[in-house]
């Protein structure tokens, strides 16, 4: 991968960088992105980083920090540059659609107390996690009825969970900041991004995951079954973490102050995403359409805007990028049952 050397905006080569949810999958790979660009990176959150997460490259890290705590955020945002807002109580479908109350009043604690910290520091620019959740439900309710969801369609109406709900509310509150306190705030929406070392167990997985580690013990059993929840139809687009990275590199160097997606806009249903990965694994499996939390219907990016401050729409193909989740996925799994250890996510 081309690493680029870029300023942030803050006149400097080598800026003091805040990844908060620093020990999660987007956040891991974003501070050793950032510390190869020759950052000096400080990464908390209040979970230690899982085994396979490597964050010994940080320049500081604080792995008991609870940002719903006033005093944690603002020692967290003490001395730095540029935030990096990531921290969130989420995860897939399986989490988000059971826990609504646990994550409106996490996640607005979490950005509220962020951002009044940043608002009492001299950080120079802040950078949000917003979600594809924040899109209204009735534009994704069947296959037909929306190609693309754009930017603009995201105060049309209401989400369809209280995380979509509380992402709008983070976005309004880092608005508010940068317009308050003269701030450079990004915000992306990010739809579906996936990749090695993302949750793959535990509940808070996401679907890319979740069916990589069922084909993958599909492969390893010989019980070929494989179970989807829904009938498969559901629709959706999937972001590799590289191309993720490098539209939040393209954000941040940009002077572009509005939401912006981030994914991918090639669309597949779950049943496809399902014999992509069948095929990553040189398995056959059997399909086993269940009832569970499906989501909305169809939801696929517009990605006019980051393409544009891109000046391309380059991104990894699907069936590539589901290779490298499938094998990592499949030796996490390996791994457990040579060890006879089980790690329980958090
Ligand atoms: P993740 O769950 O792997 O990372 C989130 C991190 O936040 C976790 O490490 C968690 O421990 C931490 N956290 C939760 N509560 C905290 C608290 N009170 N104090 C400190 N840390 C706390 O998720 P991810 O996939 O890396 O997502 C990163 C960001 O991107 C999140 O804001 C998420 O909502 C957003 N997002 C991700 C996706 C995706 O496809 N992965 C899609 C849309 C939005």
């Amino acid at each position: 991968m081309q690493l680029s050397r870029y300023t942030h905006g803050c006149g400097k080569k080598m800026s003091k960088v805040l990844v908060t949810g620093g020990t999660g999958f987007i956040g891991h790979h974003l501070a050793k992105r950032l510390k190869d660009e020759g950052h000096f990176v400080r990464v908390v959150d209040y979970a230690p980083p899982p085994p396979f997460r490597d964050l010994s490259i940080a320049d500081e890290t604080d792995f008991t920090c609870d940002l719903r705590a006033m005093e944690n955020a603002i020692r967290a945002v003490h001395g730095m540059d540029i935030v990096y807002a990531l921290a969130a109580d989420m995860g897939g479908m399986g989490f988000i659609s059971y826990n609504d109350w646990e994550i409106i009043i996490n996640n607005i604690a979490i950005n509220r107390n962020t951002a009044i910290a940043v608002h009492n520091s001299d950080v120079k620019k802040l950078f949000f996690s917003s979600s594809a959740c924040a899109y209204p439900e009735y534009l994704q309710m069947d296959n037909d009825t929306t190609p693309y969801l754009v930017e603009e369609d995201a105060w049309t109406g209401k989400p369809d969970t209280a995380y979509g709900i509380e992402k709008l509310m983070g976005e309004e509150i880092y608005h508010w900041l940068g317009e308050h306190a003269s701030l450079d705030v990004k915000i992306a929406r990010f739809h579906n991004i996936y990749g090695p070392g993302s949750k793959w167990k535990g509940g808070r997985e996401k679907a890319p995951a979740a069916l990589c580690r069922k084909v993958a013990i599909a492969k390893l059993t010989g019980n070929r079954k494989v179970e989807i929840w829904g009938d498969g139809q559901q629709v959706r687009s999937f972001c590799y973490i590289d191309d993720c990275l490098d539209m939040i590199d393209t954000l941040m160097r940009s002077d572009y102050n509005l939401p912006v997606n981030i994914g991918s806009s090639k669309e597949v249903t779950i049943d496809g995403l399902v014999n992509m990965i069948a095929l990553a694994a040189g398995v056959y499996v059997m399909k086993v359409h269940i009832a569970g939390p499906e989501g909305v219907r169809k939801r696929n990016a517009d990605l006019s805007k980051i393409s544009k401050l891109r000046g391309h729409n380059r991104e990894t193909g699907l069936q590539d990028g589901i290779l490298e989740l499938y094998e990592w996925v499949e030796n996490q799994l390996k791994a457990e049952l040579k060890d006879g250890e089980r790690y329980e996510m958090p």
